[in-house]
């Protein structure tokens, strides 16, 4: 589902030139469940952003269920991103809007008529467990249902892929085991391939199938959970 091939990523920083992905191939199977883990700094989230091209790789290729991301045109890749859905540990939600009118923004190049799209925020906010709360302000939230809303937000677009950029580091422990439960069960009914980014080992241990350690923009281990963390 996700093919990336030798991808670099430096960022001049004006006074040096820093290496934030050093030449990183990675393959994650449809469905899959795959975590990234490593310190703060270590790549993570520039690799992870290379894989929707909100980064653009200096070189190497972005394979995304079978299209060449990094050979689109700009309104291809715009189409083409929408099938990867993203959340982030800050939720970035809109505070002026509403839930409902939030998830409605990710809909707004869909061709579903307004009652259509009414429809389908209502089933995403039932998916996500806020079937209640479509006319409430991100204000009015705990940090779990915020996230909720973001997760509604992301699949909205019915995307093959959702990179979950350290989605549980701003909650606290009981909130985050909510939160991978509630992404194990969409993995699980609707079949996305998810990429988790965290520092987080109990993240990995809990959610995920495979992962792959990243330290100084390169991945230094990978495997199976089970077999990476079973070490001695
Ligand atoms: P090992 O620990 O068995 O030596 P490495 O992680 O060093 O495995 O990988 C060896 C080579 O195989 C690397 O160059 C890497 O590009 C490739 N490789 C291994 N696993 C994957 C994977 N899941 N996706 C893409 N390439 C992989
Ligand atoms: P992680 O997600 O593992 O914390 P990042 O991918 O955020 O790692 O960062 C990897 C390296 O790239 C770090 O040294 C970081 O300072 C640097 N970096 C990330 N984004 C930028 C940027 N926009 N400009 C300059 N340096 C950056």
């Amino acid at each position: 589902m996700i093919e990336l091939t030798h991808i670099k990523k430096t960022y001049d920083t004006g006074r040096a030139r820093v290496t934030a992905v050093d030449g990183v191939s990675l393959s994650v199977e449809k469905g899959d469940i795959y975590g990234i883990i490593g310190f703060s700094g270590a790549g993570k989230s520039t690799l992870v952003r290379c894989i929707n091209l909100l980064e653009r790789p200096d070189s190497g290729r972005v394979r995304v269920d079978g299209v060449e991301l990094t050979e689109l045109s700009v309104p291809q890749l715009r189409e083409a991103r929408r099938r990867i859905g993203m959340i982030f540990q800050n939720f970035s939600l809109m505070p002026s809007r509403t839930v409902a009118d939030n998830i409605a923004m990710a809909l707004r190049h869909s061709a579903l008529t307004p009652e259509k799209k009414k429809e389908k925020i209502a089933s995403l906010l039932e998916l996500v467990g806020l079937g209640e709360r479509a006319e409430s302000y991100p204000s009015q939230l705990s940090g779990g249902q915020k996230q909720r809303v973001a997760i509604a937000r992301a699949l909205a677009n019915d995307p093959k892929v959702l990179l979950c950029d350290e989605a549980t580091s701003a909650l606290d422990p009981q909130t985050t085991r909510s939160i991978l439960k509630l992404l194990r069960s969409l993995n699980e009914k609707l079949g996305i391939t998810m990429v988790v980014i965290t520092h987080q080992m109990s993240v990995v241990k809990s959610l995920c199938r495979h992962a792959a350690v990243m330290e100084h923009g390169r991945i230094v281990e990978r495997g199976t959970a089970v077999d990476l963390f079973s070490h001695p």
